[in-house]
């Protein structure tokens, strides 16, 4: 119990399990923002214009009905989240990139031509292989 224990720690105190933590968490209250954002702003908006009914109900069978509205809301939330999504995803790769072009802009180490070793930026020669390197 006490290795299962600490096997649970290890798992949960990861880098990537906390940010699919914080992640899921973020996004389930992005969720409720969307959802609040497009019944109470955009659905009267629409229905002003005098386009989509969203409380539209079509009688089938057996008193029953097909809520269209509520499907088309569920509709509108998922393009507005999608979207949202696809934003943040695009400011976060941007900030990636940002980040890995500094780590290039000053590499301390090269690869040696003959050997492959990684060796310092300045070396003259390979302290692996002994091979003399050209200066570019
Ligand atoms: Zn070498």
């Amino acid at each position: 119990m006490k290795k299962f224990l600490k096997e649970f720690k290890e798992f949960a105190l990861k880098g990537n399990v906390m940010d699919l933590a914080i992640g899921v968490i973020i996004g389930a209250a992005f969720g409720n923002i969307v959802t609040a954002f497009t019944e109470d702003i955009i659905n009267p908006f629409i229905a002003g214009i005098g386009g989509a009914d969203f409380g539209f109900r079509i009688p089938i069978y057996g008193g029953q009905y097909i809520l269209l509205g509520d499907f088309l809301t569920a509709i509108i939330n998922f393009i507005i989240m999608a979207f949202c999504i696809f934003l943040m995803m695009k400011a976060v790769n941007k900030l990636m990139s940002i980040g890995k072009k500094k780590e290039e802009a000053a590499p301390s180490t090269k690869p040696c031509p003959f050997c492959k070793t990684d060796i310092h930026i300045e070396a003259t020669r390979c302290p692996h292989c002994t091979s003399v390197l050209e200066e570019k």
